[in-house]
């Protein structure tokens, strides 16, 4: 694929402010950079709706060149016991970033590249960014020698690729720390005025939605990225027989639940009115429908003790039966959550 003897780079890539400024540094010193964006249903997935609208909005914004990688798959064998363990949350940092590392070199020789770059600072983040872990990172992903940090290679020993002349260490950076004053200006410097914030968008870091993925991931051994999409989308519940129960909370989240509707769900709606979508999935045979449209009408306009129907269609809309069901007490309700919302 390489067209020309420029030294190229591939750079993991987040969209975040500092993957961008790894981008930029190398390429101000005439380095080709191809940007690799992983995706996964816990972060930066929505990407997947578009990847060619993407890879044009960062081109057009930022002047990079992208590669998307769905890496769903080989994330969820990880988090099941991820070798360096979790951060605060259900974030399993270190081995997130050495999965992507590894796919990076797996795709590195295809794309005409002769190194590694990522946008790590030192001591930027508790967990990932400490020296002794930079330095796990880039043994345990196979890529010792491969790695370069521009925007803090200064605070580390030279690597293989500056003394081979690929790069020039003289014009490489020394940030250190959690301060971003100096990416603010290094962002001045580049004209990089929209970025997002530092604080990202991996829901594993969040402490309802992770509390949740290990909850499921737990259960069941073959959780897919439709059933963790649908974990981010409203109120969840587990009924009889541990069967899982989503109710939509307003009108963009009823909308995204009908769009993940697979086939074997069943769908739930109060039939004489407006209210939300329920949805049960990976439910007990006969499913608990009795409970289900209960709860369902908890969310809908019924005075308690009124006898009300609810719908139950299958993943195609077809009508399968009509519930009569009283709605349940705040109580019930709160003992049937799969984790507080
Ligand atoms: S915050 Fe999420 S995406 Fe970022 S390194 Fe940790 S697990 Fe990976």
């Amino acid at each position: 694929m390489k067209i020309d003897n420029k030294v190229r780079a591939v750079v993991l890539f987040s969209g975040g402010l500092d993957s961008i400024l790894a981008c930029k540094v190398l390429q101000e010193q005439g380095i080709d950079v191809i940007a690799l964006q992983c995706i996964t249903p816990f972060f930066n997935y929505q990407i997947k709706e578009d990847e060619e609208a993407w890879a044009k909005q960062i081109e057009d914004k930022y002047n990079i060149a992208t590669v998307v990688l769905d890496i769903t798959d080989d994330y969820l064998k990880m988090l099941k016991k991820p070798p360096h363990g979790f951060g605060r949350y259900f974030n399993p940092c270190i081995d997130c970033k050495i999965l992507m590392i590894k796919k990076a070199l797996s795709i590195m020789e295809d794309l005409g590249a002769s190194f590694i770059a990522t946008g790590e600072v030192i001591g930027q983040r508790p967990m990932s960014q400490r020296r002794d872990t930079l330095r796990i990172i880039e043994r345990d992903s196979g890529a010792e020698g491969l790695l370069l940090r521009p925007l803090c290679a200064k605070n580390l020993k030279p690597t293989l690729i500056e003394e081979q002349g690929l790069v020039d260490r003289s014009r490489l950076l020394a940030l250190s720390g959690r301060g971003r004053k100096e990416q603010m200006a290094l962002a001045r410097k580049y004209s990089i005025i929209d970025y997002p914030s530092p604080a990202g968008g991996c829901v594993l870091a969040d402490p309802i939605l992770s509390e949740r993925f290990r909850i499921l991931l737990s259960m069941w051994d073959d959780v897919d990225a439709n059933d963790l999409l649908l974990a981010q989308t409203g109120r969840h519940f587990l009924l009889e027989g541990e069967s899982w129960f989503v109710v939509g909370r307003n009108q963009a989240e009823n909308s995204k639940l009908v769009d993940l509707v697979r086939t074997g769900d069943l769908v739930l709606q109060y039939k004489a009115g407006p209210g939300p979508v329920g949805v049960m999935r990976r439910y007990m045979n006969p499913p608990p429908v009795q409970q289900a449209a209960s709860l369902l009408l908890r969310y809908c306009k019924v005075p308690a003790g009124q006898l009300a129907e609810v719908v139950v269609k299958d993943s195609k809309h077809q009508e399968i039966q009509i519930v009569n069901a009283e709605r349940f007490s705040a109580e019930d309700v709160d003992s049937l959550m799969l984790n507080k919302v």
